[in-house]
């Protein structure tokens, strides 16, 4: 089967020109102007940008969490981040304390397959690191699990302790594996957090005021600092403070391998939302929390020169009427998420690109090549270019589109960017060669994506 994708402008993180792509076999066979039909199937994107799938490396679907589970399952969150111009995913299992790796990526295989509808990743969550811990974390190298990610947040749940955070940072200076860090200090925010129920401090906003941008700057620093002593690059997930990047930038200034990602509601979003009237604000509970307004021009400066490297979501929808309800009385009972698997591309587009923060080749860049590059998937994701994958979107500059739960095709009952304009949208969404959306039409099929095998020693180690 083949297609041509005719009269485009292709956008990579590079270069931007008018480019015909051929398609075979669900990978690109050809970059170029003037590129002959024949008997491909044509699909004509003139007057639009060709641009490569989005890439979205921090999701969490069908995930067990304080009781509950994150209501987007495999099939309903791949579906709507294919609407939303994204192609792979990088989602996270989880070891349980006391089991083997191996059992938490078995796990996962099982929820994905037979649902996904675009190519997943993923990475282990680490809790456990005795006993055989470190070899079982070679073997999941060996099963393409190039990622492994921690928790200094959350005591008693999913925090580890910093000797375990060296062990696995050193463990991956032999393997080639990439460290992911949530950064918070966990302890000091669960006595600032006892210390708010017991002045009877219970509402949605004492989530973000009991978390101070301080706690994750000191996290972010130690983190940076136990990877320098392993001799290893870490990767600092849903960086969400204009404190927490300072030491993302001081020590890339000197030349060390620190990576971040921030996300659309950082970016987009601030701690204000928490104090909605009623219980509301429970939308917008998620971690690290929203802050004060001044961070999120820090932010965007921070993407604009690469002191921040990537736009993932934390994609973790729950819906607010039977699940976030459950910290109705108690901030600390909210389930910890929200939605953005299908807006991440849309929102970052039109506040970026638009509003002349970012160039089109950056936007490429942050929402796709990079978290190819970084997470070892690269060229055959996040490229335009003979042999990568035809994982391809084509990109309506003008199209114009209102984001609301009301027609948004993740399975939530609200949406965090409700009412939020935007111009600039996924029109067709190709993967391997697919055409899984075109025109807001769903065409592709539950069980046609596939695992992604990811390699070590990904861009984090150039
Ligand atoms: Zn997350």
């Amino acid at each position: 089967m083949t297609t041509l994708i005719q009269n485009g402008t292709v956008v990579t993180a590079r270069e931007t020109r008018q480019a015909d792509v051929l398609i075979e076999d669900g990978v690109i066979k050809e970059v170029r102007a003037g590129i002959p039909a024949d008997s491909a199937r044509v699909i004509d994107a003139r007057g639009m940008y060709v641009i490569p799938g989005g890439i979205d490396a921090h999701t969490h679907l069908d995930m067990p969490f304080g009781g509950t589970t994150s209501s987007d399952d495999f099939e309903t969150g791949t579906r709507a981040a294919a609407f939303g111009g994204t192609t792979s995913i990088v989602d996270f299992a989880i070891q349980a304390r006391g089991t083997r790796m191996r059992d938490a990526l078995d796990t996962w295989w099982k929820k994905a397959e037979g649902r996904a509808v675009i190519d997943y990743g993923l990475h282990m969550i680490v809790t456990d690191l005795a006993g055989a811990g470190l070899e079982d974390m070679d073997e999941l190298v060996g099963e393409g699990v190039a990622s492994f990610k921690l928790f200094m947040a959350y005591p008693n749940v999913l925090m580890v302790d910093d000797a375990t955070i060296f062990r696995a940072l050193s463990q991956t200076a032999k393997n080639g594996a990439l460290i992911c860090m949530h950064a918070e200090n966990g302890s000091v925010i669960d006595v600032i957090v006892a210390r708010a129920l017991a002045e009877g401090k219970r509402a949605p906003v004492y989530h973000a005021l009991t978390r101070p941008p301080r706690a994750e700057a000191e996290a972010v620093h130690r983190a940076i600092a136990m990877a320098e002593i392993a001799g290893a690059p870490v990767y600092i997930v849903h960086l969400s403070s204009e404190d927490a990047l300072n030491q993302v930038r001081e020590a890339r200034d000197r030349g060390v391998p620190a990576f971040a990602e921030t996300c659309p509601q950082y970016l987009l979003l601030s701690i204000e939302e928490l104090q909605r009237p009623g219980f509301e604000g429970a939308k917008y509970v998620f971690t690290p929390p929203l802050r004060p307004r001044k961070h999120l021009t820090k932010l965007w400066d921070g993407l604009k020169h690469d002191h921040l490297q990537v736009v993932s979501t934390d994609h973790c929808p729950f819906c607010f009427k039977d699940q976030k309800v459950l910290g109705k009385d108690d901030f600390t009972k909210i389930p910890n998420g929200g939605p953005g698997i299908e807006n991440r591309m849309q929102l970052i587009y039109h506040h970026g690109v638009n509003a002349g923060k970012l160039t089109l080749n950056r936007f490429v860049e942050i929402t796709s090549t990079a978290p190819a590059r970084i997470f070892g998937m690269y060229p055959k994701k996040g490229e335009i270019a003979p042999g990568s994958d035809a994982d391809l979107v084509i990109w309506d500059p003008n199209a114009v589109y209102t984001i609301s739960a009301e027609t948004h095709h993740m399975r939530v009952d609200y949406s965090m960017f409700e009412g939020f304009e935007v111009r600039g949208n996924a029109r067709t969404v190709i993967s391997r060669g697919e055409v899984v959306v075109d025109g807001g039409a769903f065409l592709g099929k539950p069980g046609r994506g596939q695992y992604l095998k990811r390699m070590a020693r990904g861009g984090a180690w150039k």
